[in-house]
């Protein structure tokens, strides 16, 4: 990957600056940030994610480079600051996600509610991906993210069920995180999304139960990624996957499974290339 540089890089960044965002390309130290930020609008590519109520998880996942920590009290300003950023970006497809903020009253399920209300208020005819946190299962915070109508809601399985332990939090579970995609899909007709990391010691009878549920579950696009290790003292790379296999499962899960779409490579992310894989999807 070639590393972030170029005027585009810059002048989000000091935009984001200017507006006291974060975004997790940033604090994850994506690798596709020098692709995703150096084109935008509805010529492709062009995604930022932005991370709400700060830049500190009070999960602490062992694949995550996200800081772990909370107790910050929340931004009022950053729903209005997240709408002038994007109209300053020049964006067409959002991708909002947050830390988790289990320290909170209500999870800052209102918040990121707010915010998108906020953008849709702002710029109507944008689309809105979010990348949710589980809300610890409690249906009606997810609920507000759902009544607050964005276009597509994301959460992350992350990995297989077996693995689940190891690789997140104690708080997140497999179930709990199912229920929240069949929730969404129960109380509304908004696209769902997950993502699976490969690499992380999973077999492949186990990525292909996972796809099963997912489809089970109704959720309508999966994104697959190689694992990689933030710093040494994260989770091992059990493996590097092959790009053959990658495709594989591509075609396991659109062909066979019948998933909306599935980007599926080493690269991908949750975010990765999200708005032109959607509207190529939902234009299809
Ligand atoms: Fe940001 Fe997602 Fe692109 Fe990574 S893949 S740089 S997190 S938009
Ligand atoms: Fe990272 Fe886990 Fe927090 Fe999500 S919940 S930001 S993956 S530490």
């Amino acid at each position: 990957m070639r590393p972030p540089s170029g005027q585009e890089f810059t002048g989000i960044k000091q935009t984001l600056r200017e507006h006291d965002l974060n975004t997790v390309c940033e604090e994850a130290n994506c690798p596709n940030l020098g692709e995703c930020w150096s084109g935008r609008g509805s010529d492709g590519g062009g995604t930022a994610t932005f991370m709400l109520m700060g830049h500190k998880c009070t999960r602490n996942c062992g694949f995550c480079d996200v800081d772990t920590g909370g107790g910050e009290p929340l931004d009022p300003d950053e729903p209005a600051n997240v709408a002038s950023a994007i109209a300053e970006i020049g964006l067409d497809y959002v991708v909002l996600t947050s830390v988790d903020r289990d320290d909170l009253e209500g999870q800052g399920a209102d918040h990121f509610a707010q915010t998108i209300r906020e953008i849709k208020k702002r710029h109507p005819g944008i689309l809105v991906e979010v990348l949710i946190p589980d809300f610890q299962g409690e249906e009606q915070l997810v609920q507000k993210i759902i009544d607050a109508e964005p276009d597509v809601i994301a959460h992350n399985v992350e990995t297989v069920e077996r693995l689940q332990r190891p690789v997140r939090d104690p708080r997140a579970g497999y179930e709990q995180s199912l229920g929240v995609l069949e929730q969404v899909k129960r109380e509304s007709d908004i696209y769902t999304k997950t993502s699976l990391m490969l690499g992380l010691g999973e077999y492949d009878h186990e990525v292909y139960q996972a796809l099963s549920d997912l489809r089970e579950t109704d959720v309508d696009i999966v994104t697959l990624g190689q694992y990689l290790q933030p710093s040494r003292t994260h989770l091992d790379v059990e493996e590097y996957v092959h790009p053959s296999k990658f495709e594989t499962w591509r075609q396991v899960a659109e062909d066979e499974l019948s998933f909306l779409y599935c980007a599926s490579g080493a690269m991908v992310r949750s975010s990765y290339k999200a708005g032109e894989l959607f509207v190529d999807a939902i234009l299809r």
